[in-house]
């Protein structure tokens, strides 16, 4: 799949969905977040409006997916795309639950800090683009853990991936 139709998307979204609510990670809040089909974006497979409307934006054509069809670089499924947007949108609209010390210690850093904390470890980072920013960091575990649901695979279980993970559980015990 090299283009992302509305009928795909919305496919998508409704098993995304019902995955955040069966976790507890779900909110009247969150509610508000609208997902829109986009035309084409150039650099990313989608985007969250973070720290203005909230809205998450999912391009029909995207750079990085086009070249994923050419085997150039990594793919990235619309679900898995979903998973990683709402943890912004969720963090955008409960910031409070990321803006703390619980947050700064599980991630390395501050949820806003906007640069890497630490260089790429595999055994400290899910992935490549979690070592980017605290925020990113989040993001992918998140998408990983709403996949997975909840239960931490064995190639991840390090102490650090494991104390993000503790994370995610407590914070879906806190979502109003
Ligand atoms: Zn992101």
């Amino acid at each position: 799949m090299w283009f992302v139709t509305l009928s795909k998307l919305n496919r998508a979204h409704r098993h995304v969905l019902g995955e955040l609510g069966n976790l507890g990670l779900w909110s009247d809040a969150m509610a508000q977040v609208q997902v829109w089909l986009r035309p084409f974006a150039t650099t990313c497979f989608g985007w969250q409006d973070y720290g203005s409307t909230g809205d998450i934006h999912i391009p029909a054509v995207a750079g990085p997916r086009v070249l994923a069809k050419f085997g150039f670089n990594e793919g990235c499924s619309l679900r898995q795309l979903l998973r990683h947007e709402w943890a912004h949108a969720l963090a955008h609209h409960h910031h409070d639950l990321v803006a703390n010390r619980e947050f700064r210690q599980a991630f390395d850093g501050p949820h806003d800090h906007g640069e890497p904390v630490r260089a790429y470890c595999p055994t400290r980072h899910i992935s490549p683009y979690a070592a980017t920013q605290p925020m990113e960091d989040f993001a992918e575990n998140f998408m990983h853990f709403v996949k997975h649901r909840g239960n931490l695979p064995a190639q991840w279980q390090t102490g650090h991936i494991e104390k993000r993970w503790e994370y995610l559980h407590r914070l879906a015990t806190k979502i109003p």
